[in-house]
């Protein structure tokens, strides 16, 4: 018993040091759709500001989902409906989160005691088949754009058209040169197995899977082969270890954080421990593991991890540093 407690003081004082940094959350959509508001804290959803200093969170992706009523012809004006959103919101919050878009900022604010957010697109249908969209978002702040959700787009196939076996389009192969260039995340999660390859061939930078799983443990279209896993980790990505139970686990039994674990540690076992992270997918999805079932229980996985001999150094990387090394060498 007494381990157990030592270590609990011991996760929760390495927890609080660390840069805690998430790679997905879907947030956005439930306050623009007024089911609550990021300032308060709810009992609706994953994840608001109070909650978010509970678990310890310093970094965090704000997707823009496009729902299915918005394509294709409404997706940019969707788009910038929820960035306008995360904006007014990062406004109203100016003393708990503020905006960045390059790794002096995110030190800065995290250092001030803020989180900082990030914006991302989950869905290249945001770009409307035209660069100059993609440049004009990103002088927006968008640094991270995952090419597709399920579907396919102008760019590219999502893991539901995976039949076809197609690859990234011409279109496809602009946008991966256009987003080496300005220095955007390319995200793989979602992506069809085919188009995975055509941009691990194509992008000069290091890529992330911002929310996706081990097809090991968990066999889902979703998630990623010990193939991908492997040339991630060679071109210097990430990938976010994300807390969708179905990506977790398919045996019929509810999902806990010690699936998360499994995910950490089977990604560690294979490529090592610099290529792994945190993707939530916090309101992205109803149910969450047990243990984990909003940001206020991050602090958890520290625990998991150090109960399995993680040592402190290892637990900080995946925490936050694996994200930030990224993101410093893509976005700057
Ligand atoms: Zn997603």
């Amino acid at each position: 018993m007494a381990n157990i407690h030592t270590n609990l003081s011991i996760a929760k004082e390495l927890h609080q040091k660390a840069i805690v940094f998430d790679g997905h959350c879907d947030t956005i959509l439930g306050i623009i759709n007024k089911d609550r508001s990021l300032s308060e804290k709810s009992d609706v959803g994953h994840l608001d500001i109070p909650r978010m200093k509970e678990g310890g969170i310093n970094v965090q992706f704000f997707a823009v989902f496009i729902e299915a009523i918005y394509k294709p012809h409404q997706s940019l004006k969707r788009t910038l409906q929820l960035i306008d959103c995360i904006y007014r919101e990062v406004e109203k919050n100016q003393n708990d989160i503020y905006l960045v878009t390059n790794y002096k900022q995110i030190k800065e604010v995290t250092d001030s005691g803020k989180i900082a957010i990030i914006l991302s697109i989950e869905g290249g249908e945001a770009l409307e088949g035209d660069l100059g969209v993609l440049r004009m978002l990103y002088r927006l702040g968008v640094r991270l754009l995952t090419l597709t959700w399920n579907q396919r787009n102008q760019i590219a196939d999502g893991v539901g058209e995976s039949r076809t076996r197609s690859g990234l389009t011409e279109f496809g192969l602009q946008v991966i040169d256009e987003m080496n260039k300005l220095g955007m995340l390319i995200d793989v999660s979602h992506l069809s197995e085919t188009c995975f390859w055509d941009v691990i061939k194509r992008s000069k930078s290091p890529i992330v899977a911002s929310h996706s799983n081990c097809y090991s443990l968990c066999p889902h279209l979703r998630n990623l082969k010990d193939e991908q896993i492997k040339t991630i980790a060679e071109k210097g990505g990430i990938i976010g270890v994300t807390f969708v139970p179905d990506f977790l686990t398919n045996e019929k039994r509810e999902a806990t954080i010690k699936d998360v674990a499994e995910h950490i540690d089977y990604l560690v076992k294979r490529v090592g421990v610099d290529y792994v992270g945190l993707g939530s997918d916090f309101d992205g999805t109803k149910v969450l593991p047990l243990g984990l079932e909003g940001v206020e229980k991050v602090p958890h996985i520290t625990e998991e991890l150090l109960n399995r001999g993680y040592k402190v150094e290892e637990i900080e990387k995946i925490l936050g540093k694996n994200w930030l090394r990224v993101f410093k060498k893509v976005a700057g």
